[in-house]
């Protein structure tokens, strides 16, 4: 079933009277379909159109029933991100203005580092009404996949979600607390910025053994795990040729992934064997 009969099917649909638009704005998840809400599914059943992003996985693609008109808004790479942005807003309020229900799927979750507060604010502004469906985010799927518990009662008790996609706007992050040990900091967006955090994260105090794990295209059957320890992330990354969508989990419980990991076995670069918890890090 090609476009041309989803859109032709879409247009066949009763007319909604003026008003009943609609946005539910819908989290995918990190890649499996498995960790899409019954929310999620309900809103996709429920579209007339499913706008979503280049993240979405195909698994989640194959959810969106015939009936809905299926648009790919997902930024191309060195597109202006303001100007797509833009484009995106304007296609939810012409949409949902013309009486459609429209299903704005973003990957993981749309209020982490996801825009979804930008796009909210938009259909605001101008009368659309609107629900939001949360997602599992990437650092609690990819984690969960990978084995490793982001808090633990003896070796982590705070986790930071950061993103690394931070050209200009990296003395915004709090590097001195991220560098405090027992801390676990999972960083988005950070495939080319391995060598920048492994500096930052030393500078501010964090042990050169500090377990880390980089976590490819996790939640998905391509899942590729990777332990190892702070001194060595960027040559990691490096030498293991590690490409987007990947997720970098730094801090003590990074090493549990050794030991817990479920879906298969992680390359172990340097990790719990070589990784020796301190007493005030124990
Ligand atoms: N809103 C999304 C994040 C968007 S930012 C969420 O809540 O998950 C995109 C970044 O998320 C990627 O660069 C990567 O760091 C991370 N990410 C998303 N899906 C991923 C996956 N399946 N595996 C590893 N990292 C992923």
């Amino acid at each position: 079933m090609g476009g041309f009969w989803q859109r032709l099917g879409a247009r066949w649909r009763a007319p909604r009277p003026p008003g009943a638009g609609f946005v539910t704005l819908v989290g995918a998840g990190p890649g499996s379909a498995d960790l899409l809400t019954l929310g999620g599914l309900k809103a996709l059943e429920a579209a007339d159109y499913v706008l979503h992003d280049r993240l979405v996985g195909a698994e989640i693609l194959a959810l969106i029933p015939a009936h809905a008109v299926r648009e790919d808004v997902g930024k191309l790479v060195g597109q202006d991100h303001q100007c797509t942005q833009r484009r995106i807003a304007e296609r939810l309020i012409e949409l949902a203005q013309a009486g459609f229900r429209v299903a704005r799927l973003k990957g993981g979750d749309a209020f982490i580092f996801g825009r979804g507060g930008e796009e909210l604010a938009v259909l605001r502004a101008h009368g659309v009404p609107y629900a939001v469906v949360p997602g599992v985010t990437a650092a609690l799927g990819c984690a969960a996949y990978a084995g490793i518990p982001l808090t633990h009662r003896d070796l982590a008790q705070q986790v930071s979600l950061v993103t690394a996609h931070c050209q200009g706007s990296c003395d915004r992050i709090d590097w001195a607390a991220l560098g405090r040990a027992r801390h676990t900091v999972v960083f988005y967006m950070g495939v080319a910025q391995l060598p920048l955090i492994q500096q930052r994260l030393l500078a501010a105090g964090r042990a050169g053994d500090t377990p880390v794990a980089l976590i490819e295209r996790g939640c998905t059957t391509d899942q590729r795990v990777i332990l190892t320890q702070l001194r060595g992330l960027a040559h990691a990354g490096r030498t293991q040729a590690v490409v987007a969508p990947a997720l970098l989990v730094v801090g003590e419980v990074a090493a549990l992934g050794e030991s817990l990991a479920w879906l298969r076995p992680p390359v172990v670069l340097a990790a719990a064997s070589d990784y020796r918890p301190t007493r005030a890090a124990a």
